[in-house]
């Protein structure tokens, strides 16, 4: 048996062999902190579970119709896209997806050929690179500054594009970086954009997830050149703590999301019915729990900020979007005789039994990343654990 060129190429999870391993640690009783994380703690908010099962008591557990998405959702989408990031859309102009993951995975079967370029800018998030080289296509690595929490700025963008680029990447609020752009670095960017024809790929799965004073604008709100180049991708995955029910949206230009419907229609034929009708409620129903969770996460990432911020050799950027905090870990690299963030992080959890994701694993080898979707009671735990092992500043 012979796997395909396609399959061999996927890269396995950079992050496996600490996460098995704290995995394995946990079994035999140890008391593993874990930072890794990637949903939030919470459970999914009690009129979505019960709009679920009223779907299902009403019978709705055949094929969605068409399988795109049921026209209910798809509204629902629209409502929340323009209630909450001023963009106008058609129903036809939206599809259901099975979760974020999907449609990111859709877009690029639509638009990637062989040799063409997709702009990554780093750290990225794991599936994009594997994603667009499944497509037969180059993704080009643009790393952003520490100094600029990571954010890319307009000539980076500028100097990456070749003939060859089909593609923009652009994830705000970054998952790992914790980073959103602002409404002027948005448009700054789209002024780029809009001299060319590329797509871009607006991941907005945290876009509920913002804190402090940071503003978000959506990257299709920069302006018609911008609408007409984007498609903006969400999910009820974080924003409602569905990460579970596998369910998603995208919406954008007509003809990119009827090529990603056909797509779906020969593979998945979408997500569960039911889950459907219950995101048209999540979409349109009382948004206050989401504020609860947004809430509970802003408390913990000042904490988190200004705990790793006191610990001899790290340095932390504040989180100003989703649940995640990217520390530079590289000055602490000694102090455990480590030379990389695979080693750093399988000492941290040998020694203080602290579960960390290796950033190598999102293209910066200097840093790693805790999610803070986990309690503050374990926060506060790991990071004095953490402290203990490497000091005080
Ligand atoms: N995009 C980003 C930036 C993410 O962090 C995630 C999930 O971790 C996804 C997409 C995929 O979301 P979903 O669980 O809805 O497939």
């Amino acid at each position: 048996m012979q796997l395909s060129k396609r399959v061999q190429q996927l890269a396995e999870s950079a992050t496996l062999a600490v996460s098995a391993k704290a995995a394995a640690m946990k079994k035999e009783g140890v008391d593993v902190v874990s930072f890794g994380a990637g949903e939030p703690d919470f459970p999914t908010p009690e009129f979505i579970r019960n709009a679920c099962k009223t779907a299902l008591d009403a019978g709705y557990t055949k094929y969605a119709n068409p399988a795109s998405g049921i026209q209910a959702a798809k509204e629902a989408a629209c409502l929340k896209l323009k209630r909450e990031n001023g963009l106008e859309y058609k129903a036809s102009q939206v599809m259901i997806t099975v979760g974020g993951k999907e449609a990111l995975f859709l877009a690029s079967m639509a638009l990637l050929e062989e040799g063409d370029e997709a702009i990554l800018p780093s750290p990225y998030w794991v599936s994009y690179p594997e994603q667009i080289r499944l497509c037969g296509a180059r993704p080009v690595i643009v790393e952003g500054c520490e100094s600029r929490s990571f954010k890319l700025t307009p000539e980076q963008i500028a100097n990456a594009i070749t003939p060859r680029t089909k593609v923009l990447i652009f994830n705000s609020p970054s998952n790992p970086g914790g980073f959103t752009y602002s409404p002027e670095e948005v448009k700054a960017i789209a002024r780029i954009i809009a001299k060319t024809d590329i797509t871009v790929f607006s991941d907005e799965m945290y876009d509920r997830l913002i804190y402090g004073n940071q503003r978000f604008m959506s990257f299709a709100a920069a302006g018609p050149e911008a609408y007409a180049r984007t498609l903006t991708f969400n999910a009820g995955s974080k924003t409602y703590s569905m990460t579970g029910w596998r369910i998603g949206y995208v919406a954008g230009p007509e003809p990119i999301i009827k090529a990603m419907a056909k797509l779906q229609s020969q593979t998945t034929s979408g997500t569960a019915t039911f889950n459907q009708h219950a995101l048209a409620v999540a979409l349109s129903g009382d948004q206050t729990p989401v504020e609860t969770m947004r809430k509970e996460f802003e408390r913990r990432a000042e904490y988190m900020h200004q705990r790793l911020n006191m610990i001899k050799g790290v340095t932390c950027v504040q989180p100003t979007g989703a649940f995640y905090a990217f520390p530079n870990v590289s000055q602490a690299f000694a102090t455990l005789g480590v030379g990389n963030s695979l080693d750093f992080s399988a000492k941290v959890l040998e020694k203080a039994h602290v579960a960390l994701v290796p950033g190598v694993a999102f293209g910066l080898d200097n840093y790693v990343r805790l999610s803070f979707a986990t309690s503050m009671e374990q926060i506060k735990k790991g990071l004095d654990r953490l402290e203990g092992l490497l000091g005080k500043a």
